[in-house]
């Protein structure tokens, strides 16, 4: 046991539920909870609404899901009222809806800002979690939910010398909220996932001279963006009933798409190119369910990333530029693919070097450059687009103490253990949305987040009616769940890559696939299933009689 302080004081305020962060997934959470009659609180260490679209501020930020989906569902005003611009919002218009929701439902009195949860405990006597905050006060809570963000702790690369660089640094997950300018200045962008790639053209058009270091290249399909038409919207409201049912019961991924109905090979070659060029066009990430089989098997897949390949070589005019750019260490779409607008053609521009760090890794940063390969980049800023500690990261950031003292980062050590990715053995009462081992990051979060909250407070709901006071989830339900969620994970060509997904980019993280891949609609059947076996798999303790938990007015 880590000899940290346990969480000991005077509790100042009582809850039924304490929700840590306040994205999209804590506000609905409180939503949805005040609707049932909770008293809910809200702890959120920015100083506003939004999580992701708070903090990510970079040029070109903005979703890779079409916003007429990547939006919530649960309010039928909400979806019908507010108006798109754009295929994919920007990251400023996401994150004014987001406020918008926040004004709308009332949701601020319920909503502390600036305020970090540091530690929880259980008290087993009590069955009561006491939460301790970073402005110093205690509060306990008979529910904690995090909804703390897969995507939320950005992360640092260790390179040499990096504290010594005398120009501006700045994270892409971790923008600052006044504007920066990059005009006339000499730019370095660190790392080519999404977040780089959607910056770079947009930086290019800015800096006098922008250097791009690539240790991986990444697979990147064209966004097509463009301003939404008052009919389009229109057209797309009227169908939302079945858009959203669609996108919650029957996808994989919580999109609305044509279902593949083939593989790529029972396609000849030129029905198959003909098809990826109609995706190509059409842009986005239904590029990837043109074919059913493209995630598992390897010729199929090839299919596909060598088509994009090819685009590349397109597109890119200069061959050993356009060779660098080419994937080939991953099968496309195991990492998350990217959406871009003119990223492979930004690399025709005058101003904008491709270097490869892979073969010549960062030796170290100076006071003013990046040296690799023996010689020095000179650059005036910095951008380090180099990821998060995904899915685990926020939560293992918090001092969680279970049953018996064991804390959470104590019981995922060889990696996350959880339920349905719900909850896990040995917390009782402690939920997580988007959590490992649940579909989360590999599907329109939004559709994954509304299903997490709407089943959590069916859950706590139950619970109150029934007079149970703790909930937990059982061991061998526990057990069978992660071989479930490793097994489905290994018929796939995912654990392929070193990807985030993976723990891979984390010096050190257990290597385990840590979203289920079991599709979100059939995920859901199971999560419904269970509660209406009466939470088959979880341990349900509490009071004989039935009792009512204090209710909030
Ligand atoms: P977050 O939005 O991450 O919110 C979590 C909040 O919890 C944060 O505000 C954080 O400050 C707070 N928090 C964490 N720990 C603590 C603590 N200890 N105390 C207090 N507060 C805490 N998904 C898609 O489906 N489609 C997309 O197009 C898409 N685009 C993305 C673009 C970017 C740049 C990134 C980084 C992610 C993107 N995602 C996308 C994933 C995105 O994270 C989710 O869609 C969604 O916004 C997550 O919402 P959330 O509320 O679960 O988490
Ligand atoms: P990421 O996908 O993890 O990419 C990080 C990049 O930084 C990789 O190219 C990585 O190279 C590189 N890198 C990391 N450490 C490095 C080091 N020490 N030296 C050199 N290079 C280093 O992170 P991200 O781009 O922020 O995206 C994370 C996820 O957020 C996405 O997959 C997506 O789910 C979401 N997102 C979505 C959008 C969107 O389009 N809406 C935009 C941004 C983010 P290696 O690959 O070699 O490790």
């Amino acid at each position: 046991m880590s000899a940290s302080p346990s969480v000991s004081g005077k509790a100042s305020e009582s809850y039924d539920v304490v929700v840590v962060g306040a994205g999209f997934a804590g506000m609905y959470m409180l939503h949805k909870l005040r609707g049932q009659g909770f008293s809910a609180r809200v702890y959120e260490q920015g100083d506003g609404v939004g999580g992701t679209w708070y903090w990510n501020r970079y040029p070109g930020a903005r979703c890779d899901v079409e916003s007429m989906q990547y939006s919530y569902s649960f309010s039928e005003e909400l979806q019908q009222e507010w108006d798109w611009s754009e295929r994919y919002a920007p990251q400023p218009e996401i994150l004014k809806y987001a406020n918008h929701v926040a004004d709308r439902f009332g949701l601020r009195p319920d909503i502390q800002f600036n305020t970090t949860v540091e530690r929880a405990e259980f008290d087993e006597r009590t069955n009561l979690w006491s939460v301790a905050l970073s402005d110093g006060k205690i509060v306990t809570a008979k529910f904690v939910v995090l909804a703390t963000g897969c995507l939320s702790n950005a992360r640092m690369p260790e390179i040499k010398g990096l504290d010594r660089f005398e120009g501006k640094v700045y994270h892409t997950g971790h923008w600052p909220h006044e504007i920066v300018d990059f005009t006339g200045q000499r730019v370095g962008v660190i790392g080519t996932g999404s977040s780089g790639i959607q910056s770079v053209p947009v930086i290019a058009e800015q800096a006098s001279h922008l250097t791009v270091f690539q240790r991986t290249a990444n697979f990147s399909i064209p966004a097509r963006n463009a301003m939404l038409t008052e009919e389009e919207r229109q057209a797309f409201r009227a169908k939302y009933p079945e858009v959203r049912q669609f996108a919650r019961t029957e996808s994989r991924n919580g999109i609305y798409t044509e279902m593949p109905d083939r593989g790529a090979l029972d396609d000849g070659d030129n029905e198959r190119r003909s098809k990826y060029e109609a995706r190509w066009t059409r842009g986005g990430l239904t590029f990837m369910s043109v074919y059913n089989n493209l995630a598992l098997d390897q010729t199929a897949n090839d299919t596909a990333a060598d088509f994009v390949r090819e685009k590349i070589a397109e597109i890119v005019k200069d061959p050993e530029k356009a060779k660098l750019l080419q994937p080939n260490n991953h099968p496309i779409g195991s990492k998350r693919i990217c959406i871009d607008t003119e990223y492979f053609a930004t690399f025709n521009r005058p101003n904008v070097t491709l270097v490869d760090i892979k073969s010549n890794p960062i030796e170290e940063i100076t006071a003013s450059a990046v040296r690799t390969g023996g010689k020095d980049y000179e650059v005036d800023a910095l951008v380090l687009a180099t990821g998060f500690d995904a899915m685990t990261g926020s939560v293992a950031k918090i001092d969680i103490r279970g049953r018996n003292g064991q804390t959470l980062n104590q019981k995922w050590a060889e990696g996350p253990r959880t339920y349905l990715g719900l909850m896990s053995a040995g917390f009782p009462n402690l939920f997580v949305i988007t959590g490992p081992g649940s579909p989360s990051v590999l599907s329109n979060m939004i559709v994954s987040i509304e299903q997490h909250v709407d089943w959590i407070t069916g859950c706590v709901s139950y619970m109150r009616d029934r007079g149970f006071e703790a909930m937990e989830a059982k061991k061998d339900a526990e057990d069978n769940w992660v071989a479930h969620v490793n097994e489905v994970a290994y018929t796939t060509l995912y654990p392929q890559a070193n990807s985030w997904y993976m723990g891979a980019n984390v010096p050190g993280k257990p290597r385990i696939f840590m979203p289920y891949i079991g599709g979100v609609g059939p995920y859901r059947q199971i999560c419904d299933d269970v509660a209406a076996k009466g939470y088959e798999g979880f341990a349900l303790t509490g009071a004989e009689q039935p009792r009512k938990m204090a209710v909030s007015s």
